[in-house]
């Protein structure tokens, strides 16, 4: 009875804390939505949004509590992401990229005093943390680093042409992958927690693109100078598996499907004001406002789909690392971005010329210019290449339960 008691009382806290998020996740989601056709128009960093961001204290909710966050889970952060995707899809698709490194720190630092202490600034100062990856002409081959960490003194150095970094600039902290040491093999990759005192940018190229203009992703010689504790011990292709891939996939999944959402809303609004202006016939693009609620429908599937099996076995490495959830999770960013895709394309040819045109309350144009970059955030050409071999080696399911 007591224990039932317990349960009962944990259950209602979370469903207030979950309520208070959302309601947190929607004030910052109207600040970027009042600033999106500017942000997109000057291709600038969406620091109204960030400014409410900070404001609801929403960038350090991941962080355990014994370091002052709030131990939001993988659903609620995925829930965020969401409701600011669909307000300005550049602010959603930065807070996903902070999200993604707090949880590889989070989830590699095991105990190191140095990486605990930047988690708790980071809750403290709500620091918005960026992400490098890309280097040099190597595109989206995220496992492949060529600059390395080299030991100087008591410090370690890293020199690193990183050709995009979204909000560099505007950030108080990059995380980046390296080459473990200068004799390392490229696959042989650890990843470093850098603040901004610890390193310089150097401008390499702009950021003029069709979509996602407010992500502000710039190219920079990076320069950095950080206490050997600031590389995570873990080697990165664990860290890759484990959470890197998992978290982004999923959350900017749930920006796309936010991006996917607001453009079916258009639609939805769109087929219902013709429908009033002509005693309540249908108008003909009508058909295609049902095709993007049945795609929407099935991108939400595959995104819950995916929540679930890595709830299933984030805890369990020997599971998560098996192939069977390792090819789930890279497909799940292949058919999200395509469905995203598809129901922005069809939420576009059910408002007509109302949505082609960019001065109409169903304006598709600029959702439609964000979305298509996210068969491109690591090409799906690339992610279906990789797996074929992969493929070749699965058995297909012999039911459709099992
Ligand atoms: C909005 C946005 C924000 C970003 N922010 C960041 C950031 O903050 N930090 C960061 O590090 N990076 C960032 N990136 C870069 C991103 O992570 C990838 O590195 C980048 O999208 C890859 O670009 P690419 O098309 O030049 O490279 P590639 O993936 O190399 O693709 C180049 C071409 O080669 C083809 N190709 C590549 N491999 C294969 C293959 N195996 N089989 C068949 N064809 C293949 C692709 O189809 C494509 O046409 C961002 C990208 C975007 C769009």
């Amino acid at each position: 009875m007591e224990a039932q008691k317990v349960s009962t009382s944990s259950a209602s806290l979370l469903a207030v804390r979950q309520t208070d998020l959302m309601g947190r996740a929607r004030a910052a989601a109207e600040a970027a939505r009042n600033a999106a056709v500017t942000v997109d128009r000057e291709g600038r960093f969406p620091a109204e949004g960030f400014a409410e961001i900070r404001k609801q204290r929403l960038l350090g909710i991941m962080v355990p509590r014994a370091l002052g966050g709030e131990e939001a889970s993988i659903g609620e952060i995925a829930d965020v992401c969401y409701t600011i995707g669909q307000a300005c899809a550049a602010t959603g698709l930065i807070y996903a990229m902070h999200q993604i490194k707090m949880a590889c720190i989070i989830r590699h630092a095991k105990g190191n005093p140095v990486l605990e202490g930047i988690l708790k600034r980071i809750v403290d100062g709500q620091l918005l943390m960026a992400s490098s990856t890309t280097e040099g002409q190597a595109g989206g081959n995220v496992r492949s680093s060529d600059a390395a960490i080299v030991p100087d003194g008591e410090t370690v150095t890293l020199e690193r042409k990183a050709t995009v970094i979204s909000y560099a600039m505007e950030a108080d902290g990059i995380v980046t992958t390296a080459r473990r040491a200068v004799d390392a093999a490229a696959s042989d990759q650890v990843l470093l927690v850098l603040l901004k005192s610890d390193y310089t940018l150097e401008r390499l190229q702009g950021w003029d693109t069709l979509g996602m203009r407010g992500t502000h992703s710039e190219g920079f010689t990076l320069r950095a100078r950080a206490h050997p504790q600031q590389v995570l011990a873990e080697p990165y292709d664990r860290i890759h598996g484990q959470t890197m891939v998992p978290y982004a996939h999923i959350l900017w999944g749930s920006v796309w499907a936010g991006i996917a959402a607001v453009a079916t809303g258009k639609a939805q609004n769109f087929v219902r004001n013709a429908m009033r202006q002509s005693n309540g016939q249908m108008p003909p693009g009508a058909p295609h406002f049902t095709q993007a609620v049945s795609t929407l429908r099935n991108l939400r599937g595959v995104l819950a789909s995916a929540l679930r099996a890595y709830e299933a076995v984030m805890h369990d490495e020997k599971a998560i690392m098996a192939l069977d959830f390792q090819s789930t999770i890279t497909l799940t960013k292949v058919q999200v971005s395509e469905l995203a895709t598809a129901t922005v394309l069809a939420a576009l040819r059910a408002c007509g010329l109302s949505g082609y045109r960019n001065d109409t309350e169903f304006s598709i144009g600029r959702h439609l210019r964000d979305v298509l970059s996210a068969p491109l955030m690591i090409n799906n050409d690339r992610i279906l290449g990789n797996l074929a071999t992969t493929s070749m080696m699965t058995p297909l399911p012999a039911s459709i339960s099992g």
